[in-house]
């Protein structure tokens, strides 16, 4: 497995260019520099990789489940052996810290083949008995050719969370990860071979998402979409795909509530409230970005909060002293910064944050922002409705309950909540009343693979996770026999 300044399409088992040889600059974040090319692929590219998939679809799709299964916990055990190399990969292309990807990314990349890998296992039809004369069952079948879309924030983890269940259930797949962050797709491409996954099951395709992206989604024989993005780029592929009737899963943006009550365990919440802001410099979907306190203890949470705030170091990501690396891109490090000073003519005090930083060393070019935290803006303002998907939260006191549940339902998103309060009576009042499809109390991002995971509103439509991604990669059937 080798990181490379050239990445290749794997298509029908091979690392090949691009038909047209156009080529992508792709950047290191942390020092602002081109690191390497990625293939500019169009409609030809997307054709041969769905013509790849097609023709692997029916022995793959014919291989007994545990076979099928055998081959993904082999993909689990190389990312495994491979950790440190894809680890530090996915640092240099997202600016994320390489103890976070050691930690985070990498593991649950692996965990995702594996959970798949057994999931598919325990899966099971059913049989509905009716009147002695007839019986029905049901066999759930893959789809054939289904295509994959992830984004840039958890570049391998979220590119696998699709992948495994789609290849588990027997479909074959044209994927294609970020054009911002491809090198672990590349690098996958490279285990899957090793892994002996037949040629054509596996195909991933880089480039833009308006050329690349878009004649997937557009291709008659690409039965079904599962895309992870933002919710504008999810409405354009819903136009595409729902003329069709195509199968579609779409995990889309949130702007997440963090509901902090008096009665919290105030150590605790602000330890996890501190993740929940910044980690990944705060590019996690699911990351409180609107912070919802009590008025009895505003003053208290706001001194504590903007205290450790300043205690979080950005710096170089290889470093394991960073909380905090760099910004994915210098288009998103520019649109944070217009955030913030969108949210200053909205009249938001900047409590703590607010600006570019500039490091030394290897990393004076880099695309650096402080952990930003803002008061004193109502929840209607743009700020307090539209995704950053930065390292900037907003910080509001509300006085009853009433008011806190109408604050954390103020948005057009429903992706996460977190609620924090040692009242269970309460929290789980709340947490029935928030219109979010994750709900975390007294904790967050704690994950369980089997549970459903996506959004209410404009945060998605459909769940991943568990048996709910399983099915959406089938078609289930139901088979009605007479026995008389
Ligand atoms: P994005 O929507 O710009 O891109 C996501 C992917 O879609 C990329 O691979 C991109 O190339 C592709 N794409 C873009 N336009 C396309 C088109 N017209 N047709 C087909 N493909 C297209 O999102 P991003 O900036 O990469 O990621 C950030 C967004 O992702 C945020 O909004 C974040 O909340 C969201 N996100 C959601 C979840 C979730 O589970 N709900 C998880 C992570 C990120």
């Amino acid at each position: 497995m080798n990181p490379s300044s050239t990445i290749l399409n794997y298509i029908n088992g091979e690392l090949v260019k691009p038909q047209n040889n156009k080529w992508l600059d792709n950047y290191n974040p942390a020092i602002g520099k081109v690191y390497s090319q990625i293939p500019d692929s169009d409609e030809a590219d997307v054709n041969a990789a769905v013509t790849a998939a097609d023709a692997a679809f029916p022995a793959w799709s014919n291989l007994s489940r545990a076979e099928r299964s055998k081959i993904l916990f082999r993909i689990a055990d190389l990312i495994d052996e491979n950790k440190t190399a894809l680890a530090e990969a996915e640092s240099i292309d997202n600016g994320k810290p390489v103890w976070l990807a050691t930690r985070v990314d990498i593991p649950r990349a692996s965990d995702n083949f594996r959970f798949y890998a057994n999931a598919i296992l325990n899966f099971h039809d059913e049989s509905f008995p009716m009147d002695g004369k007839h019986f029905n069952y049901t066999v759930h079948q893959p789809l054939g050719v289904v295509g994959c879309i992830s984004p840039w924030n958890l570049p391998l983890y979220l590119f696998t969370w699709k992948i495994a269940p789609a290849l588990v259930t027997g479909n074959c797949i044209v994927a294609k990860p970020s054009e911002v962050t491809p090198m672990t797709a590349f690098l996958l491409s490279q285990i899957c071979m090793e892994a002996g996954l037949p040629k054509g099951v596996l195909n991933i395709v880089h480039g833009l998402g308006h050329s690349a992206g878009m004649n997937i989604v557009k291709h008659k024989n690409v039965k079904a979409i599962s895309f992870t993005g933002g919710t504008k780029t999810g409405a354009v592929i819903a136009s595409e795909v729902a003329p069709k009737f195509k199968k579609m899963s779409l995990e889309l943006g949130g702007k997440n509530p963090n509901i902090i009550f008096a009665d919290c365990d105030f150590e605790k919440m602000l330890k996890t409230t501190l993740r929940s802001s910044f980690e990944n410099q705060g590019q996690i979907c699911l990351c409180g970005s609107r912070i919802l306190i009590e008025k009895s203890i505003y003053e208290k949470f706001k001194t504590r909060f903007i205290e450790e705030v300043k205690k979080l170091k950005v710096g170089n990501p290889k470093n394991d002293d960073s909380r905090l690396g760099a910004i994915v891109s210098k288009p998103h490090f520019e649109k944070i910064l217009s955030c913030i000073e969108l949210a200053k003519q909205e009249g938001g005090n900047i409590l703590c944050g607010g600006n570019a930083i500039k490091m030394d060393g290897e990393c004076e070019s880099g695309w650096f922002i402080e952990p930003t935290v803002i008061e004193g803006l109502t929840q209607y303002c743009k700020t307090n409705q539209e995704e950053i998907f930065g390292p900037v939260v907003t910080i509001q006191p509300f006085e009853t309950e009433d008011e806190a549940l109408q604050f954390a339902n103020a948005t057009e998103y429903g992706l996460a909540a977190t609620i924090w309060t040692e009242n269970i009576s309460k929290a789980h009042r709340i947490a029935a009343k928030v219109e979010s499809g994750i709900i975390w109390v007294n904790c967050w991002l704690v994950r369980d693979l089997r549970t459903p995971f996506g959004g209410m509103k404009q945060s998605g439509v459909g769940r991943e996770g568990g048996m709910h991604a399983l099915e959406f990669f089938m078609e289930v059937k139901n088979i009605c026999v007479s026995t008389s």
